[in-house]
């Protein structure tokens, strides 16, 4: 039977750090890859997880099952720094936590969940999105829709997103990214979350809200703002929340799913339905992330010493971001990149040219992926200039 399976392309992006790796350039770099980098090009354990893992190590007394829920300690500390630490959806029992291998985890779980108990609703999705967000729905048998995100100038196109969900069917799923859209980088201001808000209420849809970079925008609680906004005025939300970006523990696969229903009764209806799911994904999530997650949060001197790291990411990436346009001044390209300094989060929309990008690597050695997005934390201030020069070769 085996005979008749075709192999297929691997990822794109793993074939770039193929590539990246059998370059023999000195200069080289990599923009490609969705993970967090320092200045010397590392993603290194955060102080206060290393710390928490330490605690963690003395203080383990058994290795059982978590349960489908996952750690309920974990779940307590996620729900107030995703919905806010007074958060009147808490304070009426109105959302429940469940915890997920990771933001991909809670998004299949998110999935499934829709197939089972919502047959027949379609899910829109904007257009670029996160690629795994078509694998994921599609894999669980649900329709995809797209809305339009990014017009032909590269910049967020916020009325042909509109007039496309205004247009959506009533009762169907809207994705939305709670900040730092992957890829483009455009996030949706305080007025725009409103007027979404509001057609999304009119069009009587379900929001799911994709919150895979808290912290890596503007701050946690800026980069709370939509997902508070909509917990706090519509009946029912469902929020998937990621802590591999946030707390660097990439591999330790820890998310969650979030479910804000109208009372506490349908919350617990809803969350009995996320237990089935999870069990039959995987039955129980792993257990060591959540509780680097429960031990730094539930520690006032831990979650200080977290969210120094974190600021201390953030500010990195956004400092470069505005170094990265003002090394294109002098090529009087800032300008045409001036959108790489507006954008938030790990990935940029930057307008390179699928031709563009090929030069970049042929001819410089710099990789990102084919629609021109770059990975900023990629940046250095040691490559600005040697970007900025390459850039300005390919647009001549
Ligand atoms: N959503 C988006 C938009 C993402 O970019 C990512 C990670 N690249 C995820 C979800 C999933 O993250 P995780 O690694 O936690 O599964």
């Amino acid at each position: 039977m085996f005979e008749r399976i075709e192999r297929v392309p691997g990822d794109a992006i793993l074939g770039l750090i193929e590539a990246f790796k059998k370059d023999t350039n000195p200069q080289k770099v990599d923009l490609g890859v969705g993970v967090y980098r320092d200045d010397n090009g590392n993603t290194p354990v955060m102080r206060a997880v290393k710390e928490a893992e330490t605690r963690l190590l003395k203080s383990e007394t058994t290795k059982t099952y978590i349960g489908s829920h996952g750690a309920p300690a974990y779940g307590d500390a996620v729900l107030p720094l995703v919905l806010g630490a007074d958060s009147p959806v808490l304070e009426a029992d109105r959302a429940s936590a469940t915890q997920s291998p990771g933001g991909t985890g809670a998004l299949r779980l998110a999935a499934d969940f829709i197939a089972k108990q919502l047959p027949g609703k379609g899910i829109w999705v904007s257009d670029p999105t996160w690629p795994n967000h078509h694998g994921i729905f599609t894999a669980a048998g649900i329709e995809l829709h797209k809305y339009p995100y990014v017009d032909a100038d590269n910049r967020l196109d916020f009325d042909g997103m509109l007039a496309a969900i205004k247009k959506i069917p009533d009762g169907d799923v809207v994705v939305l990214h709670a900040c730092c859209h992957n890829p483009t980088g455009f996030d949706l201001s305080a007025e725009q979350w409103q007027t979404v808000l509001d057609v999304v209420r009119e069009r009587n849809l379900l929001p799911l809200i994709d919150f895979a970079y808290q912290g890596f925008g503007q701050g946690l609680d800026e980069d709370a703002y939509g997902v508070r906004l909509f917990a706090e005025q519509l009946d029912e939300v469902i929020i998937t929340s990621s802590c591999s970006k946030n707390f660097g523990i990439y591999c330790e696969r820890t998310g969650c799913l979030i479910a804000v229903a109208k009372d506490a009764e349908q919350k617990d209806n809803i969350r009995s339905q996320f237990a089935i799911v999870a069990r039959e994904n995987y039955s129980n999530p792993p257990a060591h992330g959540s509780a680097i997650v429960s031990e730094i949060l539930h520690d006032a001197e831990l979650s200080a010493m977290w969210r120094d790291e974190l600021t201390e990411m953030r500010d990195r990436v956004n400092t470069l971001r505005r170094d990265f346009v003002e090394a294109l001044k002098p090529y009087g390209l800032d300008k045409k990149y001036a959108c790489v300094g507006e954008q938030r989060g790990m990935f940029s929309y930057t307008g390179l040219t699928p031709d563009q990008v090929e030069r970049l690597r042929d001819e410089f050695g710099i990789y990102m992926v084919r629609s021109g997005r770059a990975n900023v934390a990629g940046f250095s201030q040691q490559n600005l200039p040697y970007l900025a020069r390459a850039i300005a070769v390919v647009n001549d």
